[in-house]
């Protein structure tokens, strides 16, 4: 068996040069492949009055309208109306090609259809494969899957990619609720697990008493996060790493093209996908261009390069990212992400962008002379705020109160370096602040401090 640190050597350590030349080649291919294949795509280079040839550098490209969720979801409705299905505007490769149309999985609306054909599935497992590569992951590991196993992009596409690195999958999914992962993670031997942050905290919770003996006799050496925001939480990272004795990491990518995976060195997620996914970043209000420069924030856009079915094009996706150039000490290659959250979670203090998680993520710095655990209160809904802001946070349960002026000094000379922003802070004890089992809100709105 190798022993070799990445999946794809060869192309996961191409220099920056070498990738943005490949991502140039790929993508004027991509935007003539657009343009001839989907009434849709074809409609934006028309509005701007371009057409794939002009597409010479990132530049021009930059130029071009983007699409959004709302954009996907009318086209399929209108392909629909006007076509009768849902694929004739958007799909962009023959109707027999196509051989897996996952979801997402919005919670408003009609879901928009991810249509893939066998070429982009081959890209989707190489993505997976590189993720758990990087940590560790080889034939002979068994994963279990226990997340919904239903269409959404969690489901199918993991078990496959899990299944063309060699590795085995057990898709024990959710619907059998905890007794059934427990089961079959001790029946199987399994030493990883894939579950969202709230259902791998409910399973430490319930080990015991299903088992007799805690989730760390388990066996799980490795517990990847998926699903929910969490895995970047510290607080609940260093839960799952006690609960279960294991390193715990977070990813991101179901059916698509987009893909990262955090390392051995915090929650910031490592870019395994760039040869396929071209990362832009815009601000959020005006969608203008933002450099992809180490400790930019913006909106995240993406175009899926050397894709056939339903290819991403300037797809503004809404989530906000910080992104990170400088080298990772883990020695991994590639740009790093950390999600801030939405683009209307955006807190506008004397006209500095603020976002609540980049404050948690600056906190997250100091564990454990503190929890983590923080709150923005806000006397009225944003994103203008009346400054200071006001951050709630927990010390420590090892800080004693008179090591809080000093504390607090370090913080907030932390949150002005990073963020260029002075809030008031508001010291409470450990575990003050209430625990939620999915996404934990970050602001609250009317709160006294
Ligand atoms: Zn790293």
């Amino acid at each position: 068996m190798s022993d070799r640190r990445l999946w794809n050597s060869a192309v996961e350590t191409l220099s920056e040069d070498a990738l943005r030349a490949l991502q140039l080649d790929r993508l004027r291919a991509q935007v003539a492949y657009n343009y001839d294949r989907s009434p849709f795509h074809r409609r934006t280079f028309e509005a701007a009055g371009a057409a794939p040839g002009d597409i010479r550098t990132f530049e021009d490209f930059a130029a071009l309208p983007m699409m959004d969720k709302e954009g996907h979801r009318a086209a399929q409705a209108e392909s629909l109306d006007r076509h009768g299905d849902p694929y004739a505007l958007f799909a962009a490769a023959p109707r027999d090609e196509i051989v897996r149309i996952n979801a997402t999985s919005g919670t408003t609306g009609d879901p928009t259809l991810y249509t893939l054909t066998a070429h982009d599935v081959a890209v989707v497992n190489e993505m997976h494969a590189r993720k758990y590569w990087r940590t560790g992951i080889r034939p002979g590991s068994v994963m279990v899957q226990a997340l919904s196993l239903s269409m959404f992009t969690g489901g199918l596409p993991l078990s496959q990619g899990i299944q063309h690195l060699g590795a085995a999958v057990v898709p024990v999914g959710v619907e059998g609720g905890t007794r059934r992962v427990v089961d079959f993670t001790r029946l199987t031997r399994a030493d990883a697990l894939i579950a969202t942050p709230s259902f791998g905290r409910h399973l430490i919770e319930e080990c015991p008493a299903l088992t007799g003996a805690p989730a760390r006799d388990l066996g799980i050496t490795r517990f990847y996060c998926a699903g929910e925001p969490g895995g970047g939480d510290p607080e609940v990272r260093r839960l799952l790493a006690e609960g279960f004795g294991a390193a715990v990491y977070d990813h991101t990518g179901g059916g698509h093209a987009f893909h990262g995976i955090s390392c051995d060195h915090g929650a910031a997620m490592h870019f395994v996908s760039p040869d396929h996914c071209l990362l832009e970043l815009v601000d959020p209000d005006s969608k203008a261009p933002l450099a992809v420069t180490d400790g930019a924030v913006g909106e995240m856009v993406w175009t899926f390069l050397d894709w056939r079915g339903g290819p991403f094009m300037r797809y503004a996706i809404g989530d906000i990212a910080e992104v990170l150039t400088s080298p990772c000490p883990c020695g991994l290659p590639g740009l790093r992400f950390r999600i801030l959250g939405r683009a209307d979670d955006m807190l506008i203090v004397k006209g500095v962008n603020v976002y609540p998680q980049a404050i948690g993520n600056v906190i997250a710095a100091f564990v454990p002379r503190v929890t983590g655990a923080f709150r923005v209160v806000l006397d009225k809904p944003g994103p203008l705020v009346e400054p200071p802001l006001r951050v709630r946070l927990e010390r420590g349960d090892d800080t004693p109160d008179g090591d809080l002026p000093a504390l607090e000094a370090e913080v907030l000379a932390a949150l002005r370096t990073q963020l260029r922003i002075s809030p008031a802070l508001h010291w409470l004890p450990p575990r003050t602040l209430p625990r939620e089992a999915m996404k934990t809100r970050l602001v609250e709105v009317g709160g006294g401090a």
